[in-house]
């Protein structure tokens, strides 16, 4: 169990750490959970690869998180042991043979994605022609509103869709649909764009449909990205659901960040002040890479523990820098702070929770990994920092 603190301060008060801090809300990321299992019409699958902490798992899970979509066998193995009785999906659309024969055999894996016919026909064999499987055409999308596209690289196009959904048919299995609008997709529409597309697919293809998986794709907020609620975008697909009407398919989706972006955050140090340049303790090949991947920019917050910043009107724009030797170890942006922040004090970034410890890497010795609870949740004013000290 890692230590509980109340807030975020007090973490800096007792540890006063050098070395980098993720602060778990529990209570968030249960709230978070929760909220989408009772919106969403059907399985909610948590998207492992988002942040695959088991701290993180546990807290999903106690808030109704019931089914993982994965892409590995690492990540199959990681739901298995921690919940030995869940589901892990096999969502990835290129899988190896030896990944396809232990999901199937060893962890009992049901549900297996194709984007092409000669991954179904790796799956069949793999499988030895078990009946018992649901295959997952996945489509690709339009870009729509998504920081990320995540339909260049997967997904079949409608008409080759449909020539899968037939044949997945055709070989008895229960078949479904799938897409992924893009990460951080800031406005519903990419969702209906999807779905409008998928009832030409299914209508070409002219076979009963199963499953529907809508993916993941639901945003974080961020201080350049903001987002409609969660419920402008549950109330879109409830509403693209009522027009399919179909009544027979169970609908799926694979949220990562939505359920875990605001649930935690990351306190770093300043280790050195050069005028307006701050060099501190974790940066783009740790926590902070999709602030260049996504040009994502995290509300943060300074904390001082001897004394209290001077005046907090008078701030001024700080370029920040990682902890590695690499000159691309700099955020994008500029960060406003206390125009009077110096060594030793910390930066807080919040809605750190997506995709940060799931990608941050060893360079250079440097490798964020403490790990504590909190019970404050992160302020998040629109475009304020609040300073605490
Ligand atoms: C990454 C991924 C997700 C999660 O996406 P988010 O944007 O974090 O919600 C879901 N499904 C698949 C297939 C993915 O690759």
């Amino acid at each position: 169990m890692p230590r509980h603190f109340e807030t975020s301060l007090d973490v800096v008060r007792e540890l006063k750490p050098s070395y980098p801090v993720y602060c778990l809300r529990p209570d968030i990321l249960r709230e978070s959970a929760q909220r989408f299992v009772e919106m969403f019409p059907g399985r909610v699958l948590y998207a492992v690869k988002c942040n695959p902490h088991p701290e993180i798992m546990r807290y999903l899970h106690e808030g109704g998180v019931r089914h993982f979509d994965t892409a590995s066998t690492e990540e199959i193995a990681l739901v298995r042991r921690q919940f030995p009785g869940m589901d892990a999906y096999f969502m990835h659309p290129v899988k190896s043979r030896d990944a396809i024969r232990s999901a199937h055999r060893v962890f009992g894996v049901r549900h297996f994605v194709i984007d092409t016919e000669s991954e179904l026909e790796k799956i069949r064999t793999e499988t030895d022609g078990d009946p018992e499987i649901v295959i997952h055409v996945r489509l690709a999308t339009p870009p729509a509103g998504a920081t990320y596209n995540l339909s260049a690289k997967f997904g079949a196009r409608p008409m080759t869709a449909s020539e899968l959904l037939k044949k997945v048919d055709a070989y008895g299995y229960e078949t479904g649909l799938c897409f992924h609008v893009g990460s951080q997709c800031t406005t519903p529409n990419g969702y209906r764009i999807a779905i409008e597309l998928i009832r030409q697919v299914v209508d070409f293809a002219g076979v009963p449909l199963r499953y529907l998986d809508v993916g993941g794709g639901f945003p974080g907020q961020y201080i350049n990205q903001r987002a409609p609620d969660l419920e402008v975008f549950m109330e879109e697909i409830k509403d693209c659901i009522r027009w399919l009407d179909y009544p027979d398919v169970t609908y799926m989706c694979e949220p990562g960040r939505a359920l875990v972006a605001s649930g935690v955050s990351l306190i770093t140090q300043v280790h050195l002040r050069k005028e307006d340049q701050l060099f501190i303790n974790d940066g783009i090949y740790g926590s902070l890479s999709e602030a260049v991947t996504g040009n994502l920019r995290y509300p943060v917050r300074a904390m001082r523990v001897k004394g209290d910043f001077k005046n907090e009107e008078d701030t001024l724009d700080f370029t920040i820098y990682g902890p590695t030797c690499d000159n691309m170890d700099v955020l994008p942006a500029t960060v406003t702070l206390p125009a009077d922040i110096e060594e030793g004090d910390w930066i807080e970034f919040g809605h750190i929770g997506a995709y940060s410890n799931a990608l941050a890497t060893h360079f250079n010795g440097f490798y964020p990994e403490l790990l504590v609870t909190v019970s404050e949740a992160f302020p998040f004013i629109d475009g304020e920092f609040p300073q605490v000290g």
